[in-house]
């Protein structure tokens, strides 16, 4: 049996923030609520999936929000609380002997009657031990994010591509990204200090030039959130050539 394809009652060993399920594992604490998520787990077909998934999307939302698991944010209210108070898992705990390589390491038995009772605990000791399921900012798919991991793409093949990993584009986005704030600061170095010697050298009077630089900053914060927002290589050099001519144009 392994985390994809699971039968219920479900007898599982926890030692730390990992787990053993009939013997087979380790498996990370989180790797079965982020596979259940992203939809890869087999349910019987007497299993609510969206209802268990929403479920424990509270439960991440409020014990794991540290962990940032959420590409957005979103606010909890007291009613969902007051729900969690009420989803208690159902479960008995035992001890036991795990031989592992070479050495015994004591777990605790978990017997679960259902799927969500498991989920609901395996998730609950994720983020007991810093890890949890996230969603990736390209791809919307959920993977699982290890304890002081900082990844915020996944693994998988990226949309519109049939090599590149979402991680691997994501990385050229965030650097992409910083080379565009780079650049429009740039820009407005470049025209503060064009100005700077227009005005020292009598040419632009001081409070035409501090006019301008109110303007410019103003412009070139503007265009690095405007930046943030757009989409593709198009538009972010035409917001580029834009902030250029709006910076130089006295
Ligand atoms: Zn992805």
């Amino acid at each position: 049996m392994n985390i994809f394809n699971l039968t219920f009652p479900l007898t599982v060993d926890f030692s730390g923030g990992k787990y053993w399920i009939n013997g087979e594992g380790p498996y990370l604490c989180g790797e079965a609520s982020t596979a259940f998520l992203a939809g890869e787990i087999r349910c019987e077909s007497t299993v609510d999936t969206s209802q268990l998934m929403q479920e424990l999307e509270t439960v991440l939302k409020i014990f794991g929000s540290h962990l940032s698991p959420y590409s957005e944010e979103q606010e909890t209210t007291d009613d969902v609380y007051q729900q969690l108070k009420q989803s208690a898992a159902a479960c008995s705990v035992n001890y036991a002997f795990l031989p592992l390589q070479g050495s015994i390491v004591l777990a605790e038995r978990y017997t679960f009657p259902t799927l969500r009772d498991f989920l609901y605990v395996e998730l609950g000791r994720a983020i007991l031990h810093g890890n949890a399921p996230r969603q990736c900012r390209l791809c919307g798919g959920w993977f699982l994010h290890k304890q002081g991991d900082r990844a915020i793409y996944c693994e998988r093949t990226a949309p519109g591509q049939t090599e590149k990993t979402c991680r691997e584009m994501g990385a050229r986005m965030v650097f992409e990204k910083k080379l565009q704030d780079e650049d429009t600061w740039k820009l407005y170095k470049r025209a503060y200090k064009k100005y700077y010697a227009r005005c020292m050298k009598g040419n632009m009077s001081e409070d035409e030039f501090k006019a301008w630089g109110e303007q410019a900053a103003a412009d070139r914060d503007a265009a690095i959130e405007q930046l943030k927002a757009a989409a593709d290589a198009a538009l972010s050099a035409s917001i580029i050539q834009q902030l250029k001519e709006n910076l130089n144009r006295l």
